[in-house]
């Protein structure tokens, strides 16, 4: 188990659960990041004790100034402060867990990596946009990448056997399918974002709820695991299992499958991440096959879904085309949020943006955020904003 915490993101829901695993295990909390929440913020900084803070939101980080002194706690600010916080030196036994929302956790990750720190990564959207310099950094650097996205917790876990993972034939992403799974087109026109923001089975952020109502969730994931596993996504199977008690399975060349199951809470892989490559107690409940009554498999429709179906062309296309449409669906779910466009918008202005503009296979950390900018213009383009 990791000694010493960095924990970017620690307001957010995965930021949280992480610190009910800090608390349970007193790891030692070195430094904490939010972007606006800072009443949380404050009761994290007086349980946990860290001695650096990050407030991204620099407005929101300038009121906090004369708070920090008094709590004894150096404050960092703006994006770059992430980044400083990942690159911290002096604490020896020390994994940054990334756990911020979107492609602003993109460098935080790199410059963890670059400073040689291990990564715990619940923040896909580092892979998904820039995952060729994310994986060049982790082989450069000699770290280890340890995922906490459940299913990639669970591809990870069925992969711990040495002598078989040579052997892997394809992967078995599950999905819960959402609120709106068996849903056509026509049915999805009527949908609110209150039915979109309410999971079947996880509780999560916002944006991420959105996301796996749309399964543009499981096509970052998708991608996320083309990276993290170094496979094609071809051999990513995507199998819609309503229950979300498989988190993931993948499957040998003799044809057997393994897979890992537990109660969904986040508690499970954040921890393994922690732990790793030792199980500890967990306070996750277990898990009573008794009361599981139903346990269904089922392919994902993605004509219907259409950010699934961009997210598997752009994996396809390689370069920044995944980049791009994680851009546009980072837009297109703010303006869902803030009613500005229909749930139908969303998939529409992910599905738009991939033959929008060319992109090569080679690419910088400066393209990477020029071709979000360019998704993010072209969905205020479409709309009108
Ligand atoms: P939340 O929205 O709950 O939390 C996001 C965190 O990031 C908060 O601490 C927030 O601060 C901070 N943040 C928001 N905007 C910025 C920004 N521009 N720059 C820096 N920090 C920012 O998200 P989740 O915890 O749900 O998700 C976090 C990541 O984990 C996402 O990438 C998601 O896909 C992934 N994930 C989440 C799962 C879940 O169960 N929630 C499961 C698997 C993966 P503040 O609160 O102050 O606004
Ligand atoms: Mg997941």
């Amino acid at each position: 188990m990791y000694k010493n915490l960095i924990l970017l993101g620690s307001t957010g829901s995965i930021g949280t659960q992480s610190l009910d695993v800090v608390r349970k295990y007193g790891i030692n909390v070195v430094a904490l990041s939010a972007h606006r929440n800072i009443k949380l913020l404050e009761e994290q900084i007086k349980e946990f004790k860290p001695e650096y803070i990050c407030i991204t939101d620099i407005e929101t980080a300038n009121n906090f100034e004369e708070k920090a002194k008094e709590l004894g706690v150096q404050l960092f600010k703006g994006s770059e402060g992430t980044q400083k916080l990942a690159q911290l030196e002096g604490y020896g036994d020390v994994v940054v867990l990334n756990a911020i929302v979107g492609i602003a956790g993109l460098k935080a990750t790199l410059a963890a990596i670059e400073s040689g720190k291990d990564v715990a990564l619940a923040n896909k959207e580092s892979l998904v946009t820039g995952g060729k310099l994310v994986m060049e950094a982790v082989q450069r650097n000699n770290v280890k990448l340890l995922p906490v996205d459940s299913e990639h917790s669970a591809i990870f876990q069925c992969l711990q056997d040495k002598n078989s993972a040579p052997s892997l034939k394809k992967i078995l992403l599950t999905a819960s399918g959402g609120p709106f799974f068996g849903y056509t087109t026509q049915q999805l026109e009527q949908v609110t974002k209150e039915q979109a923001l309410k999971h079947p089975n996880w509780s999560m952020g916002s944006k991420i709820t959105i996301d796996s109502a749309t399964l543009m969730n499981k096509g970052l994931e998708l991608i996320e695991a083309v990276w993290l596993f170094d496979v094609k996504p071809e051999d990513i199977q995507i199998v819609v299992h309503r229950q979300s008690i498989i988190h993931s399975m993948v499957e040998y060349s003799d044809n057997s499958v393994i897979a890992q199951l537990g109660t969904p809470d986040m508690r499970i892989p954040i921890q393994y991440s922690l732990t790793y490559p030792q199980r500890m107690e967990s306070s996750a409940a277990g898990l009573d096959f008794f009361t599981v009554k139903d346990f269904t498999f089922a392919p994902a429709d993605d004509d219907t879904f259409l950010c699934l179906k961009a997210a598997k062309e752009a994996i396809a296309k390689g370069g920044l085309y995944p980049c791009a449409v994680n851009g546009a669906n980072e837009r297109a779910v703010e303006l869902f949020l803030n009613d500005k466009i229909s749930f139908l918008d969303i998939g529409k202005a992910v599905y738009g943006v991939l033959d929008r503009f060319e992109f090569g296979e080679e690419y910088t950390i400066e393209d990477v955020f020029n071709a979000d900018k360019l998704a993010r213009e072209y969905v205020d383009s479409i709309f009108n904003i």
